[in-house]
């Protein structure tokens, strides 16, 4: 089987959909007809067991349209016009996907949300709890109250975190171009489309010209989309940028239109804990007992009954070491409480958490997804 932009969607288990702005919105209103055939496409995936995280664009373009805003408008109005049209967008979202049997979830982001590791793991975790519910989550970004400082600043960049959040295998870029040419095809007569960019070199990223506006609406070019393809791939997520300008575009992809894959070796369970591994300087340690190493190694998540000791500071999602009462080192993990939390529930049954820390929290100390063990402990 060759690698291509059908092959990975065939092969998905959870994608993440971005939608821009010049798809959704046309005349200032949301394009219904459209929307409910991509809706179709996102059920009919779900049918197949592929799980489809959507992040939409279109707030600031519905919004300025109902407000009477022109293009110009200022940062501020912008804002505005965001509240007031991410509103009108669930409602087109609700109105798409509600006849296929699927409730949409909005979850606006600031890039707080995913840089800081406890909001990370709060997103997380609700993300995780709407697809178990069978619900669609539709991304944004918190437009009305992000600043410049904590904006992600384009929705290409948001749906590559939020893929890294979903520990998707799969971003998916829809847009009003069919992937990377060597050469402006709007420009350039006799562009060569790539359907298959293994390496995200200074040749390729130099390709993408300037994150120049598509189509006026929206705010990501092809740069934006390779730089957001390099976040995903560190993530273990493939990339697709496609067309989305034909009415089922993920029925397209998987029909084989022309698009570019981007793929990423591993799969985002390795990069997650290669990342677990490797790049974190751990805060504290957890000293666990002898039947917790043995319920890990048989691939169980680590029980507050399990803790004896907590050393160090530390806060919820900061990474501990895990260490056996003979003091060899067992693991690596991030913490799903933090120091003073953990203290007042180590050695105690999950069925008391609540009462201890007084809200009701995790059941784990420490989720079998974010620790990674010493292969010799
Ligand atoms: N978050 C913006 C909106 O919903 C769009 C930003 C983008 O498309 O890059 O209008």
């Amino acid at each position: 089987m060759t690698l291509s932009a059908a092959t990975a969607l065939a092969a998905s288990r959870r994608l993440v959909v971005k939608i821009g702005s010049a798809l959704l919105v046309r005349d200032d209103r949301p394009d219904a007809a459209w929307m409910l055939a991509l809706a179709e496409d996102i059920a009919g995936l779900r049918k197949t067991g592929t799980e489809v995280v959507i992040v939409s664009s279109g707030a600031v373009a519905l919004g300025r349209g109902r407000l009477g805003l022109s293009r110009s408008a200022r940062l501020d109005e912008k804002q505005a016009a965001a509240a007031a049209g991410q509103s009108l967008l669930m409602q087109a979202w609700d109105a798409a996907l509600r006849p296929h049997g699927v409730t949409p979830a909005q979850i606006l982001l600031t890039r707080d949300d995913t840089e800081q590791r406890h909001r990370w793991l709060n997103a997380r975790a609700t993300l995780e709890a709407l697809l178990r519910l069978g619900a669609a989550p539709v991304v944004n970004e918190n437009d009305t109250v992000a600043t410049e400082e904590i904006r992600y600043g384009d929705n290409d960049r948001l749906a590559a975190r939020t893929a890294q959040l979903a520990r998707a295998d799969l971003l998916i870029l829809l847009s009003d171009v069919d992937g990377l040419y060597d050469a402006d095809p709007r420009t350039v007569a006799g562009a060569t489309h790539l359907p298959l960019v293994e390496a995200l070199t200074p040749q390729i990223m130099a390709m993408a010209g300037d994150a120049n506006p598509v189509a006026g609406v929206g705010t990501g070019g092809m740069r934006t989309k390779l730089e957001a393809a390099r976040i995903a791939r560190t993530a273990g997520c493939a990339t697709v940028i496609a067309s989305g300008l034909v009415e089922r575009p993920l029925s397209a992809i998987a029909a084989g239109a022309r698009a570019t894959l981007i793929p990423a070796p591993g799969g985002p369970v390795a990069a997650w804990k290669a990342w677990i591994a490797g790049s974190v300087e751990p805060a504290g340690r957890l000293v666990v007992d002898d039947g917790a190493v043995a319920a890990l190694r048989a691939g169980k998540s680590l029980l507050p009954s399990g803790v004896r000791a907590v050393e160090g500071r530390f806060g919820k999602g900061d990474s501990v070491l895990i260490v056996t009462t003979a003091g060899r080192r067992a693991g690596i993990g991030l913490s799903a409480w933090s120091a003073e939390e953990m203290t007042l529930i180590q050695g105690r049954q999950t069925g008391e958490i609540e009462a201890l820390v007084g809200y009701r929290g995790p059941r784990v100390a420490i989720h079998r997804d974010d620790m990674v063990l010493e292969t010799s402990a």
